[in-house]
């Protein structure tokens, strides 16, 4: 039994099996519904003491209800939420800490930067915005490309502050990367293989990841979705340029795994090395955090508005 503030209705019931570590979970999703609505909806489950008979009591019980315009039948009093959906994917997390150095780490800095991002979005009140995890917990690589997929979502951005080797010279500031089978430099392909690593440190079976499939319309969507990848990566590296300091060569491609959907645009921000002194102080600031949440806010409003325009009348 739950008590509500107002009358609603079972909108879907599914169940989700075990996963990261969760037991299995009984997932009931409400909908808010007015009076009248309710009452109808009532009717037709049967009244609450009505005995347990065959099934055939349950049409009885439907009451004649005297509507006229009985024509549009799924009438929501609560319109459905139509607003582009943005994935925010705090890197690492759980038993995978990412980058460490100077007592801090990666997976605690990026997920304090996502949730600052989020709260600046979701202030704007023009976005769905979720999150991959927003506390430290392990998310598969996988998964997060399907939580991406699963919302339908418009923009996928994962957010990471790695470390490179000592003796890979003095790479510092902000580098953006979008997803390619080649990989734009020796730099980033070391940084994508260290990424797709994290599966291996969370326990996760690799061997259980469907085959890749070869199909045309994937190949279709991807180029669409690649096209529209890379043009927020260039939004990003124009707004970012205001505030942050950047890399010398800030926009970059490699095999990142959970840039991989192939429906859903993905970038992943580097927001800079851990490992580098003026970096790390940085992105333990809150200043620096505000302001390039910021840039950061505006490149994803900038690349809706270009969407918006470029999909025309279409919904
Ligand atoms: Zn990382």
């Amino acid at each position: 039994m739950f008590d509500l503030a107002g009358p609603a209705r079972i909108a879907k019931a599914y169940a989700l099996d075990a996963a990261n570590g969760q037991p299995p979970r009984l997932v009931l999703e409400l909908e808010a519904v007015d009076e009248s609505d309710f009452d109808v909806s009532l009717a037709v489950v049967g009244k609450p003491d009505a005995h347990p008979g065959p099934a055939a009591t349950a049409i009885s019980v439907t009451e004649p209800t005297p509507v006229e315009d009985s024509a549009p039948a799924p009438k929501l009093t609560l319109a459905p939420d139509k607003r582009p959906v943005l994935v925010i994917d705090p890197g690492h997390g759980g038993i995978d800490n990412g980058t460490q150095a100077s007592g801090e780490t990666e997976k605690n800095l990026v997920l304090n930067f996502s949730t600052a991002l989020r709260d600046r979005i979701e202030k704007t009140g023009k976005y769905r915005v979720i999150m991959t995890r927003a506390d430290d917990t392990f998310v598969p690589l996988g998964e997060r490309v399907k939580i991406a997929r699963g919302q339908a979502a418009a923009l996928f951005v994962s957010i990471h502050a790695d470390a490179l080797p000592h003796g890979e010279g003095d790479a510092q500031g902000a580098t953006i990367y979008t997803l390619s089978e080649r990989a734009s430099d020796a730099e980033a392909e070391r940084l994508a293989e260290s990424e797709n690593r994290a599966d291996a440190i969370g326990g996760v079976n690799l061997t259980d990841e469907p085959a890749e499939v070869a199909d045309i319309l994937i190949d279709l969507a991807q180029r669409e979705t690649r096209m529209f990848s890379n043009r927020f990566a260039r939004t990003l590296e124009r707004e970012m340029k205001t505030s942050v300091r950047k890399h010398k060569h800030p926009l970059k491609s490699a095999g990142f795994k959970v840039l991989k959907a192939p429906d859903v645009p993905s970038v992943l921000i580097e927001l800079g090395y851990v490992s580098n002194k003026a970096d790390l102080e940085h992105l333990v600031s809150e200043e620096w955090r505000s302001k390039t949440v910021g840039s950061v806010a505006q490149a994803i409003d900038a690349f809706f508005a270009k969407r918006m325009v470029t999909a025309g009348s279409a919904d």
